[in-house]
């Protein structure tokens, strides 16, 4: 069976960190207003602390959405490759408030992916480390690692990407799970 390296946040579930942020700040912004990968960013520098301490007291998965279909799409790839789930858990802004991160990440896994054995999560900084024959991603970064095929998942900062760029580094852009259906499983 290939091996295939699923990411979680803006993969398997989205939209929990801007709902969050809009929570604390009382605004109404949208993903696209983020300039980068970290939407965290959004925050005022001053009222970072007050952010993390916030943070510290919610589960982010309370508020998150699970991507449409990709529950459907997992459990079919699991029946004929060896899934696994890797996913990034230290918070930038507050490191120490990690290990509660990475609590409720596996608590929303075992519930929303339940066919997927939990052996199979992998709690990573960086996947470089990991080894897969298929990697899926919204990071281009976190595709860098080693793979016969990359799939980049479309979020909103990767929108721009060119495809020209895509090409140089090897990515195949998904826009939804069923792409990734049809590029697995047919
Ligand atoms: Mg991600």
């Amino acid at each position: 069976m290939k091996k295939i390296m699923v990411d979680m946040d803006d993969v398997l579930c989205e939209k929990g960190f801007i709902r969050m942020i809009n929570e604390f700040l009382e605004t109404n912004y949208e993903q696209e207003d983020a300039n980068s990968y970290y939407i965290n960013d959004l925050i005022p520098k001053e009222r970072l602390k007050e952010w993390a301490e916030w943070y510290s007291t919610k589960n982010a998965y309370d508020y998150v959405d699970i991507v449409k279909d990709s529950q459907e799409v997992m459990e079919k790839l699991n029946k004929v490759y060896d899934v696994y789930i890797a996913t990034a858990y230290v918070f930038r802004d507050a490191p120490e408030v990690s290990g509660k991160t990475l609590n409720d990440k596996y608590n929303f896994l075992l519930k929303n992916f339940p066919f997927i054995d939990p052996h199979k999560f992998i709690f990573i900084s960086n996947k470089d480390l990991l080894d897969a024959d298929i990697r899926i991603d919204d990071s281009p970064k976190k595709l860098m690692g080693k793979a016969e095929l990359k799939l980049l998942f479309t979020a909103y900062h990767n929108k721009n990407m060119t495809e020209e760029e895509l090409k140089q580094n090897n990515f195949v852009r998904v826009n939804n799970w069923k792409e990734v259906e049809e590029i697995l499983l047919k």
